[in-house]
């Protein structure tokens, strides 16, 4: 079994991009500059912030952080992405999520210009995504395809099965397979027979947010899969493929699995600095 490994892919990703963004300083004589707006102090938003951050600047990326109250109202939050639409300095936006109950987040991300939208949420760019069209990708689905892609997957013709609809991972990830010429079918929770349906897939997408749902038997022989999830047992950081029976039996069978910590994470922070730089480089050339 074969460890796709996302931790050194989003290293050499992020080496290229830091030479890439030097040139681009000369050139253009000024440097990308993404803003993450954090509402609120939740601690897995704030670890993901920080990763981001800290991203951004081994790489040459200005990285504008504004820290919000949880009590922040939507219509403060709207403001302040109106300025940031309207700051020319200001490259890529990204809103960090979940945001507080009290704010619809659905408003916030149409909000955000969706030519600087770098997590590719706005609904423009879903639609563009969805027409296989000039879309800024979201960052989870576009790391996932640029890590098969990098260790030579095939994907053309193969069939993709993908658990999870959410509009951050599971429905963009479909559409990406598809434009990748898989045949893709997508699970959900009132899927009925799931097992008759993961056992199919070729490459197996797992983006579900909770462990023990997938076994061994559960899988087809020689499956690629992906492990999206981020959960934690028993203090211990783990994937949706965790489960606590047979994951070795899982292993086996698999030709190749994305490890938790080290596969999908990385490569969503690599997509994130991929789609900033995007987004400065469209900007320049208007
Ligand atoms: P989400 O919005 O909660 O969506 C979960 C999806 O899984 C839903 O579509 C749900 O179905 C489906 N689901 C839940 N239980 C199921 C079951 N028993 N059988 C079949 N489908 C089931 O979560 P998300 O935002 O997509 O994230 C999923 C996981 O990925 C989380 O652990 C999250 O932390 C992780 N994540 C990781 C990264 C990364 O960079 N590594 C990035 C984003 C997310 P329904 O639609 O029917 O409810």
């Amino acid at each position: 079994m074969k460890i796709l490994n996302g931790a050194a892919l989003s290293k050499k990703i992020k080496s290229v991009l830091a030479i890439e963004i030097d040139y681009l300083v000369k050139k253009h004589g000024r440097a990308p500059k993404l803003c993450i707006v954090l509402t609120g102090d939740d601690p897995a938003s704030t670890s993901y912030v920080k990763s981001k951050q800290k991203s951004c600047n081994e790489i040459g990326i200005l990285c504008d952080l504004r820290l919000l109250p949880y009590a922040t109202s939507q219509d403060e939050l709207l403001a302040l992405i109106e300025v940031l639409n309207n700051d020319p300095e200001t490259d890529g936006i990204l809103v960090q999520l979940p945001l507080p109950k009290h704010i619809d987040q659905n408003v916030v991300l149409q909000a955000i210009d969706y030519k600087k939208d770098a997590d590719g949420l706005h609904p423009m760019n879903v639609g563009l995504l969805n027409r296989s069209d000039d879309a800024i990708i979201p960052c989870t689905p576009k790391g996932i395809l640029s890590l098969l892609k990098a260790e030579d997957i095939p994907i053309t013709g193969k069939h993709c099965v993908v658990i999870g609809r959410s509009n951050l991972v599971g429905k963009p990830m479909a559409q990406l397979m598809l434009r990748e010429n898989a045949s893709v079918t997508v699970c959900h929770s009132k899927t009925r027979d799931l097992p008759h349906l993961t056992r199919q897939g070729e490459i197996l997408i797992i983006a579900i947010g909770h462990p023990n749902l997938l076994h061994a038997d559960m899988l087809k022989k020689g499956a690629v899969v992906v492990d999206v999830g981020i959960n934690s047992v028993d203090g211990k950081l783990v994937g949706d493929l965790y489960n606590s029976i047979d994951v070795q039996d899982i292993e086996k069978k698999a030709a190749a699995i994305t490890p938790v910590p080290g596969g999908v994470g990385p490569m969503t922070v690599a997509s994130l600095l991929e789609n900033v730089v995007e987004i400065y480089k469209r900007r320049c050339a208007v």
